[in-house]
């Protein structure tokens, strides 16, 4: 049976749709390109779940009932306890957003011709490790490459791997060993408690600092309860707790289990790094008790990341991602599996196979269906991570996702069910559907800004 959802809504945002001829001409104008759609000309919105969850009242009261001020607000104790309660952390840094606090932590420990290691780098902690000179590094369990394999902890860093990169390499130039939970780049898989433990084991061995990047900690900590031997009569709050005392700190975007629209975190044990990360903290974000926010925006923080630990809270939300997926492996949609934390990942190679890569086919599909029903997923392939040749040729990527993210708290089941159902249409009619022949893409991120045209 599914669970009724543990609230109900108390305000909403009337949505339009337009008529199948306007969507294919929208589409049409702006190069195919979903980045570049009006959101009030999408139906339903699922680019992604970052800053797109619901707020709670108590999330919005808060905002509203502490005082508004540069230095010493209420909200910045209001965070301080949560982080404390929740995390077991009494040193860190707000930042706008999660970005920053790598910018912060990478700017003070990676040097040129450092190395970080993780299980896989989202592409912003990619970026600002090579921004400072340094190898990011992913060493994932194989398995991570093998959507329709099932698997309970596809986002495990491989211990042998790492084992052996850290004697390659010598501990000298690694200066922090990082960890994704959930693993967003494979799919939102979880990490497993004993594999967060074996990292940490490992990196304290080698004295080594291990960082968490802890976006999606409460729905990892969800799996581990769901999933993992030991866990299942262990509170999340538990859970939580134990994940985190194996960290030396943790970077954080609270646009994901923070339950915000805005803000992040950057979590210090060693307190002579706190005190560096606050001091440029100040130059590049703000005085830590507003953090590059407005200082009420900590207090949604710390009232997001309170909600999130509820166990009811996250049975509702994983119910939603496994309820989307369920339905279109039915209906014979070939999808990652299982699916992980915060969205259902469509592969693009297996439902038009008649597309070569080189023509991209989940970019097709993600405007395909953006036309079938006003439906905006995005492309995770060959167009957001393939590479050039040098004469300009397109590479294919390793994976060809097109991928529908849910955010917190916002959609119904019906809305679930139209989203399978326009999916389910397109996959009836997928022999009609042509390649595209990319007309333009700047060099780095080139996905949010490229242009194509139908073959
Ligand atoms: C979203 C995300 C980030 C970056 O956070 P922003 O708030 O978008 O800057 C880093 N790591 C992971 C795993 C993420 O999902």
């Amino acid at each position: 049976m599914l669970e009724p959802e543990p609230f109900r809504i108390k305000m909403i945002e009337p949505l339009t749709r337009l008529s199948r001829e306007e969507r294919k001409k929208k589409i049409e104008s702006i190069g195919y390109n979903v980045f570049k759609l009006e959101a009030k000309d999408v139906f339903i919105d699922m680019l992604t779940d970052s800053g797109m969850s619901a707020m709670s009242d108590q999330q919005w009261g808060k905002m509203f009932t502490t005082e508004q001020a540069y230095a010493g607000g209420s909200s910045y104790r209001l965070l301080e306890k949560t982080i404390s309660d929740i995390f077991g952390f009494q040193r860190f840094v707000p930042v706008h957003q999660g970005r920053a606090s790598e910018n912060i932590l990478f700017s003070l420990t990676v040097k040129e011709g450092d190395y970080v290691p993780n299980n896989m780098h989202f592409d912003t902690t990619h970026a600002n490790v090579k921004h400072k000179g340094g190898t990011p590094v992913n060493l994932v369990v194989d398995e991570a490459y093998e959507p329709g394999k099932p698997g309970d902890f596809k986002g495990n860093m491989d211990i042998s791997k790492l084992k052996k990169f850290i004697e390659e390499k010598g501990k000298e130039n690694i200066p922090v060993i990082m960890l994704t939970i959930t693993n967003n780049t494979a799919g939102g898989q979880p990490v497993s408690m004993k594999n967060i433990k074996e990292v940490s084991e490992l990196a304290n061995e080698h004295d080594i600092p291990f960082f968490l990047d802890a976006c999606r900690f409460a729905e990892n900590a969800f799996f581990i309860k769901t999933k993992e031997k030991g866990y299942a009569d262990r509170s999340v709050r538990d859970i939580v707790k134990e994940m985190f005392s194996y960290a030396d700190g943790f970077t954080f975007s609270a646009k994901k289990d923070g339950l915000t629209n805005i803000g992040g975190l950057l979590g210090v044990k060693d307190e002579k790094l706190h005190k560096k990360c606050v001091e440029l903290g100040i130059i590049i974000e703000g005085f830590p008790t507003y953090g590059g926010m407005a200082c009420r925006e900590l207090a949604a923080i710390a009232q997001g990341v309170r909600e999130s630990t509820r166990f009811e809270y996250l049975k509702y939300r994983h119910q939603q991602v496994k309820y989307l997926g369920d339905l279109l492996h039915k209906a014979g949609v070939p999808i990652a599996r299982p699916v992980g934390g915060h969205a259902v990942f469509i592969d693009g190679k297996e439902f038009l196979p008649h597309i070569p890569q080189v023509q991209f086919p989940a970019q097709s599909l993600t405007a395909e269906l953006y036309i079938e029903g006003g439906v905006r997923g995005v492309e995770l392939g060959t167009s957001a991570f393939g590479e050039t040749d040098e004469e300009g040729n397109v590479l294919p990527a390793l994976l060809e996702f097109m991928r529908l993210a849910i955010p917190r708290r916002v959609y119904t089941l019906n809305q679930l069910n139209f989203v399978a159902e326009c999916v389910t249409s397109l996959h009836e009619k997928r022999d009609d559907i042509m390649g595209l022949e990319r007309i333009y893409a700047p060099k780095l991120l080139g996905h949010f800004m490229a242009e194509f045209r139908p073959l």
